[in-house]
């Protein structure tokens, strides 16, 4: 008797949880009808349809103000500034080859998820038969300033603000981006990277391991920045394949468009 008592109590705790976890997942899709459209691949909440691809959920900026510094999908431009005292929470060095070898030094740093997911390209390249090396990933707001200052006395305010941001303008203070290169680009950072071999391998294959070529050609007055073959950023997919599919940038699917 105490034995069925105990089965039957069992079987309604089971039929709870099974109900509550249910109401949860139902009311969850509900609350994200842009996520929920594009795993049904229908239409939107607005009832626009996407017959090729629907837009994973990117987050609508609306304001210069950055506050959400540690989201994998925060926008950092000339208009939108990280504060001077932000450094992510968690900086990692991956296991891959850096342009100055093994020494330390702050700039082989990045967010874990860019790590791991920067290991996993460079593996691939390899298999590909293709060697990248990183040259820079985490800079501080400090070092951003004493690198665009270096700039402006050497080449003037205005040609140094079309290759170098601003501090608090740089992708790199969020340790999700990293500047890679090849020693077929003599381990720089330049426009024959996109040339290279190595720079067509990471063009065509980055959006894979969630890595976009932040700064593309063409885009310069929608981006702030001239193109840059060389500089990836990490926003994790489905947003990396989607941007690529599309040939976007973050500005042209965060920003909220002026007929909404
Ligand atoms: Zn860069």
């Amino acid at each position: 008797m105490k034995k069925r008592l105990f089965l039957i109590a069992l079987c309604s705790i089971t039929m709870t949880l099974t109900a509550s976890f249910l109401y949860y997942k139902n009311n969850l899709s509900s609350e994200h009808p842009v996520k929920a459209a594009a795993i049904a691949g229908q239409q939107d909440s607005t009832g626009h349809k996407h017959p090729e691809e629907a837009a994973p959920a990117f987050p609508v900026v609306s304001s210069p103000v950055i506050t959400n510094p540690e989201s994998l999908l925060v926008l950092v431009n000339k208009q939108r500034t990280l504060s001077a005292d932000y450094t992510p929470k968690t900086l990692i060095r991956p296991n891959v080859e850096f342009s100055f070898g093994k020494k330390k030094a702050d700039q082989a740093l990045m967010r874990p998820e860019t790590a791991a997911s920067l290991e996993k390209m460079f593996a691939a390249a390899k298999q590909d038969g293709f060697e990248l090396l990183a040259v820079s990933g985490y800079r501080s707001y400090n070092h951003q300033q004493s690198l665009f200052n270096t700039y402006i006395n050497e080449y003037g305010k205005d040609k140094a603000e079309q290759f170098s941001a601003p501090p608090g303008a740089s992708e790199h203070q969020t340790g999700l981006a990293v500047d890679i290169t090849a020693r077929s680009a003599k381990f720089q950072l330049d426009l024959c990277f996109a040339e290279t071999p190595e720079g067509k391998w990471v063009a065509a294959h980055a959006h894979e391991y969630g890595f976009i070529v932040r700064y593309q050609k063409g885009k310069t007055g929608i981006t702030g920045y001239q193109y840059e073959p060389w500089h990836i950023r990490y926003v994790g997919n489905p947003y990396a394949t989607y941007l690529y599919n599309n040939k976007l940038t973050l500005e042209e699917v965060m920003y909220a468009k002026a007929e909404q």
